[in-house]
């Protein structure tokens, strides 16, 4: 199942309804049928389905986005889009993030309406998280705000090696562009450098990086125990004797659950507005800066004992849990009301990269976690 989901691409910039359309055929051939939740443009949908349950008050989603990373400028041995199978490990776009948790599940829908289940089981496909959480939040409302009894807990299948995972960073993504004016590069006076009085923008954002690298406000659970800043492209200039019009900077900061993430933002906006912008407005009154916010994922961290811990750990058999430093749906869930906890197959280390694959040993490892969970929404 997984192998059959990998060989639909299903890149965020492209409709992820063929695979949407497959998931459906297949739940239809089960005499499940799925909600549809499309975007605005239409080309693309979550998607819901549930099993058992009858009404039953509560449930336990589980969760899962359609969409891949893009292969482009990758260098890949084989079709990213053809599963292939060696030496114990399954590779292809998405084995690892996370189409084998989506795979697991489909798989087990036999098992899943086998006997009936007194606890339903819901089934939520999203898309488009990999450029920022677009489809989760209206998948979120629309399930919290379903009438009756919602579902009370949910379970993210991203790539936790099946650990238990109750907390992780937030994602802020910015695109600053900074505008001057253009000039023969021997003219200096004539112009204002966008690239130039850029960089010291980027040369502030290093500053708050290290600031936030030294801070005594570190979560060590975390394996990157601060929050992070990243200027992740820059895009500007024309030519080597062109005085730069424009220079846009692509960042990002991750914050720690439970902190002020405006705090950091403000002092960025403080900096351009106090001290970047006064030092250039004598000399050239055409030099501008607008800072557009992209992404934000909200940081996650399960409440004290959470409902969907308690169960994630019961179903994994341990009772130990991590915290992680990339982003997820997870926050979304949860500030819509779901008690939300990360657990799914593959090492994240192997999501996103070329040759991305997952082990034989975590699927089988996920089949056996969401069997118990089978097992126990059968007994209550
Ligand atoms: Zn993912």
């Amino acid at each position: 199942m997984t192998a059959k989901l990998v060989a639909f691409n299903t890149t965020s910039a492209l409709s992820n309804f063929p695979l949407i359309e497959f998931v459906t055929d297949y739940l239809k051939g089960f005499g499940v049928e799925s909600e549809i939740i499309p975007d605005p443009s239409g080309e693309k949908a979550n998607l819901v389905a549930t099993f058992g349950g009858g009404g039953a008050p509560g449930g336990i989603i589980l969760s899962g986005h359609s969409d891949v990373v893009p292969v482009k400028d990758q260098a890949w041995d084989t079709d990213p889009f053809e599963a292939i199978e060696q030496d114990g490990r399954l590779y292809g776009r998405g084995t690892a993030d996370m189409k084998s948790f989506i795979g697991v599940a489909l798989a087990l829908v036999p098992e899943f309406l086998e006997k009936p289940l007194k606890t339903p089981v819901r089934l939520a496909l999203s898309y488009d998280e990999e450029v920022g959480c677009l489809g989760a939040p209206s998948l979120a409302k629309t399930m919290a705000g379903e009438p009756g009894a919602p579902p009370t807990i949910v379970i993210v299948g991203e790539p936790t090696s099946m650990r238990v995972v109750t907390a992780h960073k937030g994602i802020r993504s910015f695109r600053t562009t900074v505008t001057g004016t253009e000039a023969h590069s021997s003219a200096p006076d004539s112009g204002a450098s966008a690239i130039m009085h850029g960089a010291k923008l980027v040369g502030f954002l290093r500053g708050l990086a290290r600031d936030l690298r030294a801070s005594k406000s570190q979560s060590p659970e975390f394996d990157t125990p601060f929050p992070t800043i990243n200027v992740g492209r820059i895009d500007g200039g024309t030519a080597v004797n062109i005085i730069p019009k424009t220079c846009t900077i692509h960042w990002e900061y991750r914050p720690l659950p439970g902190t002020d993430e405006n705090e950091i933002i403000e002092r960025f906006h403080a900096f351009t507005r106090e001290e970047w912008l006064p030092s250039y407005e004598a000399k050239s009154e055409a030099i501008k800066i607008k800072t557009q916010a992209m992404a934000h994922v909200p940081a996650y961290e399960a409440e004290p004992n959470s409902p969907a811990t308690s169960l994630a750990l019961d179903l994994a058999g341990t009772n130990l849990t991590a915290k992680v430093s990339y982003g997820s749906e997870a926050g979304i869930f949860q500030e819509a009301g779901f008690s939300t906890v990360l657990c799914g197959p593959g090492d994240i280390a192997d999501a996103h990269i070329p040759n991305e694959s997952i082990a034989i040993s975590q699927i089988d490892a996920c089949t056996d976690f969401m069997r118990r969970l089978i097992t126990r929404a059968q007994a209550s």
